[in-house]
């Protein structure tokens, strides 16, 4: 597999085309922004760990029965992904009170929910990600009615395999960001599935394991980060 030419460059990630038209690779930066994009910084060697921790999950969610953009991991950066046709939606879910829901809300972070929540927000860094729902999808043609009801089935279904997997090694899955696409027809969790997009407490101490370490300088980020992925490979 040969990289050929970059022809996207995001936040944390850039995208290389290949000498295989269906196959991109994406390469994990160690830049980290937060506050759309007003906080910059470098978590160091985050790429590597982003890389590694995201491909674990894919390979664990694929074995669920989750079908997933991930094809290979070649190098401690590099990930071969399917190439997908993205969908403009990012789609967050939601086990405990944290974020920008407590604050909607009024509700103190780590307060319970009765009921799972899932939300979808219109990927769109100039206009801040603004939060829509099924109506705006439908009204503005961002994805095909069944496309939607795919997505946000695939969208529960991560969330009871990730929460049991977190729980299992003594992390709680508080919240998290999926984005998904279409590869050939069929619908695909694309991206990554790291601390950069997941809310991860430690179950005993309920210390944060994410990037809100980052966001609120919280210190030992690159820690923090370093000990997720000792607790995925287990
Ligand atoms: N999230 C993300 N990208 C975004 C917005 C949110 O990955 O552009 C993730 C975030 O890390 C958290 C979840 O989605 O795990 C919910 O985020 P929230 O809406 O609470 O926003 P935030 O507090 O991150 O501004």
């Amino acid at each position: 597999m040969q990289r050929l030419e970059k022809f996207y460059e995001g936040k944390a990630k850039v995208l290389y085309s290949t000498d295989d038209p269906d196959l991109v690779i994406q390469y994990f930066k160690d830049e980290a922004t937060a506050f759309d994009g007003k906080k910059k910084g470098i978590i160091e060697a985050k790429g590597i760990l982003n890389n590694k921790i995201s491909s674990r999950i894919f390979k664990y969610l694929e074995s669920k029965g989750v079908k997933t953009h991930f094809v290979e991991m070649p190098s401690e950066r590099e990930m071969v992904v399917k190439r997908l046709r993205i969908v403009p939606i990012e789609v967050v879910v939601r086990n405990i009170a944290a974020g920008s829901l407590s604050k909607r809300m009024g509700v103190e972070e780590g307060t319970p929910l009765k009921e799972t929540i899932l939300e979808l927000y219109y990927k769109s860094d100039a206009l801040g990600d603004p939060m829509i729902n099924e109506y705006h999808v439908k009204a503005f043609g961002l994805a095909e009615a069944d496309e939607l009801r795919r997505i946000e089935a695939e969208a529960l279904k991560v969330n009871k395999l990730l929460s049991e997997f977190f729980d299992e090694r003594g992390i709680i899955l508080v919240d998290f960001k999926l984005e998904f696409g279409v590869h050939k027809g069929e619908i695909l969790l694309g991206d990554e599935v790291t601390p950069d997009g997941c809310r991860l407490w430690d179950k005993t101490t309920r210390e944060k394991m994410d990037k809100d370490r980052f966001r609120r300088d919280l210190g030992k980020v690159e820690e923090a980060y370093r000990e997720v992925l000792r607790k995925v490979m287990e």
